[in-house]
């Protein structure tokens, strides 16, 4: 793989590959996290002394359930689900459910994992934690979600409270599927307790802005970054991979601050339109009909679709990965550098696999990681919490400032996490120290 370990944290690693055998992604986001771990234990001895690290790499509680559902026609299917509890130092454990036929457990635990860090940057009280099922809601009726949810938060509720663990959306999980496990919930409690789930329908307890969140919260990211290097977003042209509620909202906000996206995908193939994408055209493909990317070219003859295309071979100044983990390889950022590109901030969750990211800061561009780029959406999701506990609802103006100021926040710290470590303009070095810090002083404390 990348850069070696030091010899404090090689048998951390290894540890960690002999306790969890198996699970990859998992492997790979600790990796990545304890290559930029050497300079922190120079400075905190103590962090080594009291084996922080290795605390923090183990979960602090795991549970596996069953959730049998029956489809419309009768039959029974069995599927298996996770809520991975890592980490409640910051506060109560927070992050997304996902529903995907690639779901096990090493996916959730990289998950839970990189929440851990994320949610510290944001500077609101979250602890780290992550769910999901191998459920494939891919052709499902609305019937059959509603079951799968309603028997999957049947086993799930009695794990969550607003002082213990508060899930949300995350990929195949949207306001929809909220709303089924919140009422399963509430069925079964007898409690209107909004706090225990957030990305929550505005008409029941959900916060303005949070659906725009991840994406929004990308692209102001990727803004700070173009300006800390004396640049802006006017005039860029954006690729986004993806077309679900990361990709379209970073989509909408790209174009508000004057760039242009000229390509989108879904993991059927990818859409290129160098007018700009008409973003209308895609949401209602994607959030109203539920259909593939390729309907696109039925309202836009000029626009083309490359069926299993590479969205990065198309030539950008700025790249958003915001589809899915390990979407973006050594050879597609070196495609990505030779074509121009200048910025990549990650929407998606470890999107860039280690030699990708190696092929980034090997040429000095601007590479936000998901941990500090995708970082608006749970950072919405604590101000959804905060308007929960105190039964109120902020406008959508005042939620954005909000989250802008958030990720103008992240920024700040990042960059000066880098410089200070000696790192200038290293948004990894910045994300995980700064993130790392907070966490292991409060659970020193
Ligand atoms: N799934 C999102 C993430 O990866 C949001 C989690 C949340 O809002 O709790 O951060």
């Amino acid at each position: 793989m990348s850069a070696r370990l030091d010899e404090k944290l090689e048998p951390i690693y290894q540890e960690v590959l002999h306790r969890n055998p198996g699970e990859s992604e998992f492997h790979q986001a600790v990796r990545e996290v304890l290559e930029t771990m050497g300079p922190v234990l120079v400075k905190y001895p103590e962090f080594a002394d009291k084996k922080i690290i290795q605390r923090i790499c183990e979960p602090e509680r795991q549970i596996i359930f069953r959730v049998p559902w029956q489809d419309d026609r009768g039959e029974i299917h069995i599927n298996r689900a996770f809520r991975v509890e890592f980490n409640s130092a910051l506060g109560p454990y927070k992050g997304g459910m996902r529903f995907h036929p690639s779901v096990y457990l090493g996916i959730i635990k990289f998950l839970g994992f990189e929440q851990i860090f994320k949610n510290a940057l944001t500077g609101m009280p979250i602890g780290g934690g992550k769910g999901g099922s191998d459920f494939d809601p891919k052709g499902k009726s609305d019937d059959e979600i509603m079951r799968f949810c309603q028997s999957l938060m049947t086993e799930l509720y009695r794990h969550l409270g607003e002082y213990t663990d508060v899930p949300a959306g995350d990929i195949g999980v949207g306001s929809r599927e909220i709303g089924y496990m919140f009422g399963q919930y509430k069925r079964i409690t007898n409690r209107y307790e909004s706090g225990i789930f957030t990305g929550k329908g505005i008409g029941w307890g959900g916060s303005l802005a949070r659906k725009e969140a991840t994406g929004y919260g990308t692209v102001f990211f990727t803004h700070e970054m173009l300006k800390a290097r004396g640049d802006t977003l006017e005039g860029k042209k954006v690729v986004v991979s993806g077309s679900g509620n990361v990709a379209i909202y970073a989509i909408e906000k790209a174009h508000e601050l004057g760039a242009k996206v000229i390509a989108c995908s879904d993991s059927a193939g990818v859409i290129i339109h160098e007018a700009g994408i008409d973003l209308e055209t895609v949401k209602r493909i994607k959030e109203v009909e539920r259909r593939r990317i390729k309907a696109y070219l039925e309202v836009h003859k000029d626009a083309k679709y490359v069926e299993d295309g590479n969205i990065w071979s198309v030539p950008c100044d700025i790249a958003l990965p915001c589809a899915t983990q390990n979407e973006l390889n050594g050879k597609d950022a070196e495609l990505l550098i030779k074509n121009g590109c200048i910025a990549v901030a990650e929407g998606a969750n470890m999107p860039s696999t280690p030699e990708g990211i190696q092929v980034f800061q090997a040429a000095k561009i601007a590479y936000g990681p998901g941990k500090a780029a995708n970082a608006g959406g749970v950072a919405t999701s604590a101000l959804e919490m905060q308007q929960n506990a105190s039964r109120d609802s902020w406008s959508f103006d005042y939620t954005q400032k909000r989250l802008e100021e958030i990720m103008i926040g992240i920024h700040k710290s990042c960059y000066e996490t880098a410089d200070e470590f000696g790192a200038p303009g290293n948004y990894v070095i910045g994300a995980n120290i700064a993130g790392f810090l907070k966490v292991a002083r409060a659970m020193d404390a």
